[in-house]
């Protein structure tokens, strides 16, 4: 084979923020901070201070391949950490405060954690977990000396600004494989334990690249990116490389995700481009409506982690002309899969026809590409109504899990996903389906398995199965279906009682069902499928 005479430059994340720093360096990146007000910087002043902090890690004995964790809301400081830790060869493991603080034990130590950055709301978080945390050495708080505590049990409390502020701005970054891990992100298995997603610099820039595109999220220099996903969901989507990428100005909006805070910030910041779950948006557009405003700048959202309600896409498309592009991904996807852009032969469809086209999950991004099998793994159709699992390949695919024990995670070289989906013949993806029996709640996935082991550990409780039922505000909720002990007499009142020093609060059922039996399947398992069928039009209690 004749080998092209290009350069072998290696596609490294560090040179996303040179690039920005060198070409878009007075782009504003604004940050709502913890500490209350709104902060304001640039790319060239982050790439600057990416570079001091990778000095820093390497003071603090931060080596290739270590794991620093982060705590953290989206903000500056977050981003440079994105910059600096995979920047100097190390890994990002952005760790999601909203797990159970044993969880949050069980994935530090899994990812043998060296250092761990927070925001200062996260601080009694990590005093009541960091005597578990085995492997973490440095523990550091993203604030500066004003704002560090009086008090705190933790030993050597670290100023974030204080590590950064001497250092000299004189690091070059290190080439290397791109190959080499970049960021890790634990997702929640159906079965056991979280499962780490160890991304690598080479499938971090492919996904930012198709990302951008037109087609995709459409970003470019024009806008003003606003990801209200979290850094600590599969990297914001992307967009915290995707924006640096294209030179679009970053808006981030801290802990404040209420709708209003969120409507203040778009309209102040004049946001173009939006991101995030439906949830959020349930409450951006309830804010907007109770007070009769209008969007004087925002001209897309991006809306996947669920399936977009139909309410809300007609509501941002036809009551305030915001395109919506909903789209679908996995962590193990880097992690968007597709995108719901029209295609030139949509333009003689009604408005009608085009809501329904953009209410399913999208196109594939250039790049990846996805299939769906029968039981046997037989390639099905693409009609638009031969439902199978769907199954995914591509460069910004995960392989395999961070130090997985069990063989065999792709079958034939692609990734099962567990979504059960079409394709049409115009390549739109619409998942019908999940495989899987997690609980998505507010964009958080709750873990069947684990509200049924606590709820069977209770000595009057004979068995239980936890389902996910829609839910109007939060997409859904678990409802927890119990059979009883004989001559047990137990409340709802009880058994919720019972999950509220176990798991974190969104995670306790949202009402308990008791019933005779539960269905059973061939195997002795539970059928959850016809206990969704039998509660599928469960009405919540009110309040
Ligand atoms: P996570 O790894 O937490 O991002 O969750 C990935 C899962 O969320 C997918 O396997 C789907 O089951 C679900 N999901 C993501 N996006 C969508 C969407 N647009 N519509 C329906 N389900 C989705």
């Amino acid at each position: 084979m004749l080998n092209g005479l290009m350069m072998q430059t290696p596609l490294m994340i560090s040179t996303l923020i040179e690039h920005a720093a060198r070409h878009h360096g007075d782009t504003e990146i604004v940050s709502q901070r913890v500490e209350g007000d709104l902060h304001r910087s640039n790319y060239r002043e982050l790439a600057c201070r990416a570079r001091k902090l990778a000095g820093a890690l390497r003071d603090l004995g931060v080596r290739e391949s270590d794991r620093v964790a982060t705590l953290a809301w989206n903000g500056y400081r977050h981003m440079e950490l994105y910059y600096a830790v995979s920047g100097s060869g190390a890994v990002l493991h952005t760790l999601n405060p909203r797990l159970h603080p044993d969880q949050i034990v069980w994935i530090a130590n899994h990812a043998e954690d060296q250092a761990l950055f927070f925001d200062a709301t996260f601080l009694p978080l990590v005093e009541t977990v960091a005597a578990r945390l085995k492997t973490v050495r440095s523990w550091v708080l993203m604030t500066d000396r004003g704002h560090m505590p009086a008090k705190t049990s933790i030993a050597n409390l670290l100023c974030y600004e204080e590590l950064v502020a001497p250092q000299a701005d004189a690091c070059e970054w290190p080439m290397f494989d791109e190959n080499a891990a970049a960021t890790l992100c634990y997702t929640s298995g159906t079965t056991g334990d979280p499962k780490g997603v160890l991304y690598s610099h080479r499938s971090t820039l492919l996904h930012s690249y198709a990302v951008s595109l037109p087609d995709a999220a459409c970003l470019s220099a024009h806008d003003v990116a606003l990801p209200v996903v979290p850094m600590f969901h599969a990297n914001a989507w992307g967009i915290v490389y995707a924006a640096p990428l294209v030179g679009a100005k970053l808006v981030l909006p801290g802990p404040r995700l209420d709708g209003q805070s969120l409507y203040e910030l778009f309209e102040r910041e004049q946001v173009t481009h939006a991101s995030g779950v439906p949830t959020v948006w349930q409450g951006l557009l309830a804010h907007v409506r109770a007070h009769g405003l209008r969007f004087s700048s925002l001209r897309r959202t991006l809306i996947g982690g669920a399936a977009i309600p139909s309410s809300m896409l007609r509501a941002f498309e036809v009551d305030y002309g915001v395109d919506v592009s909903h789209g679908w991904g996995m962590t193990e996807m880097s992690p968007v899969g597709t995108m719901g852009a029209l295609k030139r032969k949509h333009a003689a469809d009604s408005p009608e026809q085009r809501l329904a086209v953009k209410a399913k999950q999208g196109r594939v991004l250039p790049g990846v590409d996805l299939k769906v099998v029968d039981g046997d793994g037989r390639e099905l159709p693409w009609d638009g109504k031969s439902a199978g699992e769907l199954y995914a390949r591509g460069p910004w695919v995960a392989r395999d899990y961070f130090k997985n024990q069990r063989s065999g995670v792709l079958r034939d070289g692609w990734f099962p996903t567990g979504d059960v989906a079409t394709i049409d013949a115009d390549g739109y993806m619409l998942i019908t389906d999940r495989s899987k029996d997690l609980i998505k709640s507010g964009g958080e996935w709750s873990s069947s398995i684990e509200i049924e082991d606590i709820a069977m550990s209770h000595p009057a409780v004979a068995m239980a199965a936890c389902i996910g039922v829609r839910h109007p505000k939060w997409d859904e909720r678990p409802l927890l279906v119990v059979v009883q002990k004989p001559d047990a007499r137990l409340t709802r009142a009880e058994i919720l009682a019972y999950f509220a020093p176990k798991v974190a609060k969104w995670q306790v059922p949202e009402d308990v069902v008791f019933v005779d039996a539960i269905p059973l399947g061939p195997t002795g398992k539970m059928l959850k499928s016809k206990l969704r069928q039998q509660f599928r039009d469960y009405r919540w209690p009110a309040g």
